[in-house]
């Protein structure tokens, strides 16, 4: 099934001819559980990952050594999965709790090292022909593999996220590794995404609005001060401009710090936006992003799909240098 994105509330341009200035495209991903195989572009799927090619492993030294088994987060999340999809009194039963509760035990490895290399967990694949804004990678490569640690234990600070990203030509991969490595345990179940297919869609956006000329920006604010009075007005920043939800390309929101040069490490060239990665596919407010398959006479379907979240409840931006995508990635969290 297809998602197709709702017209915006309200034609900005109309209202703001400049921002046509602006117009950008990003590909909603549209991540939904399902079967995806090695030659799928998905999130949590099987990765086309060559057999005889070492798995990404984090090395940076932290606890590792506690935490909750993965098997166990993956039944949890069925027992729950079954229980709300009860027609009869939905909602997990005194002995499913019970079992939730068992399951819910936090597990440790005895004799894990701070510096044992950890095997990395395959967050996302992405191939160029399924998405639209997916810039091209290094030489002429068409397939990106995001990973990241399970723990956010990195930095000075030791609570970063470490995150790896692959480019590969898929065609050059012969025979896929079959059973992957994975962790014992994991720092916490968001790092642990489920199973998604996915259903890229193209759609138009625009820049946060601290980032616009300062002039559009304050006549922007003013037009939404002159809603104030309506029941739902629709907003710049919720409603017209950057779509939620997991995305490639476009623009970043800065709704959490105030935006921050996000230059190239290696040339100082101003990056452009790869990937995000959201907790929430539509928020709860006017939902205005929802998609139109997923509204339905039960309200919104599930907003949280992959089971990712990034933080507490946030988003991750992946950056990529639009010289040359051979140069590292870096990322911040909303
Ligand atoms: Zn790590
Ligand atoms: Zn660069």
């Amino acid at each position: 099934m297809t998602r197709t994105t709702p017209p915006r509330p309200l034609d900005v341009e109309a209202l703001f001819p400049e921002l046509g200035g602006f117009r950008g495209t990003t590909t909603r991903l549209h991540p939904r559980p399902g079967v995806p195989g090695p030659s799928d572009s998905s999130v949590g799927g099987p990765l086309l990952w060559p057999a005889g090619e070492p798995w990404p492993v984090c090395g940076e030294a932290h606890g590792r050594g506690r935490g909750r088994r993965p098997a166990d987060i993956r039944r949890s999340r069925r027992i729950l999965a079954i229980a709300w999809a009860r027609e009869q009194a939905p909602g997990p039963t005194d002995e499913e709790r019970e079992l939730l509760g068992a399951l819910r035990r936090e597990h440790r490895i005895p004799g894990a090292d701070e510096s044992d290399p950890l095997p990395m967990v395959g967050l996302a694949q992405l191939y160029r022909r399924d998405v639209p804004d997916l810039p091209a990678g290094p030489g002429d490569c068409d397939l990106l593999q995001v990973f990241w640690c399970p723990f956010a234990a990195h930095g000075p600070g030791r609570y970063d996220l470490a995150l790896h990203l692959r480019w590969r030509r898929s065609w050059e991969v012969g025979e896929v590794l079959a059973a992957p490595p994975q962790p014992s345990v994991v720092g916490a179940d968001g790092f642990l995404p489920e199973p998604c297919v996915l259903h890229p869609e193209q759609v138009v956006t625009y820049p946060f609005a601290g980032l616009l000329p300062e002039e559009l920006c304050a006549r922007i604010d003013a037009w939404e001060d002159s809603l104030e009075d309506e029941a739902e007005p629709p907003g710049y920043q919720y409603d017209l401009s950057i779509p939620p939800g997991w995305r490639v390309g476009g623009f970043a929101s800065w709704h959490a710090t105030d935006p921050y040069p996000m230059d190239c490490l290696t040339c100082a060239a101003p990056m452009d936006l790869l990937l995000t990665v959201d907790t929430t596919e539509w928020d709860g407010g006017s939902g205005s992003w929802t998609p139109l398959e997923d509204r339905g006479p039960s309200g919104h379907g599930c907003a949280t799909p992959t089971e990712v979240t990034v933080g507490r409840w946030g988003e991750l931006n992946v950056f990529a240098c639009p010289r040359d995508p051979g140069h590292p990635h870096r990322w911040s969290i909303q």
